[in-house]
């Protein structure tokens, strides 16, 4: 009882120790640069960094106004495309 009470905990404990033992910095998940683990933003592509998951990769937090301007972006080249070349 008490040694398979013990021997969870180590379980659990090396378990951590792996995850996070080689991780010093997190990955930019847009230009894929070496950021530290408690940046916010990335200093090269200034994309907003979350918290840094167990593949040492940073979790990208969602930016609605980016996606809605990239989306407005298209809609207007392809338009202007139209206009300019198919008309
Ligand atoms: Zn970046």
């Amino acid at each position: 009882m008490r040694g398979s009470m013990a021997l969870a905990g180590r379980k659990q404990k090396k378990k951590e120790t792996v995850d996070f033992a080689n991780i010093l910095v997190k990955r930019c998940p847009e230009c894929f640069i070496n950021l530290p683990l408690d940046a916010k933003e990335c200093f090269s592509c200034h994309t907003r960094v979350g918290r840094v998951d167990k593949f040492g990769r940073a979790r990208k937090k969602p930016n609605w106004i980016a996606y809605i301007l990239c989306i407005i972006s298209w809609v207007s080249l392809i338009a202007y495309i139209n206009w300019a070349f198919l008309n």
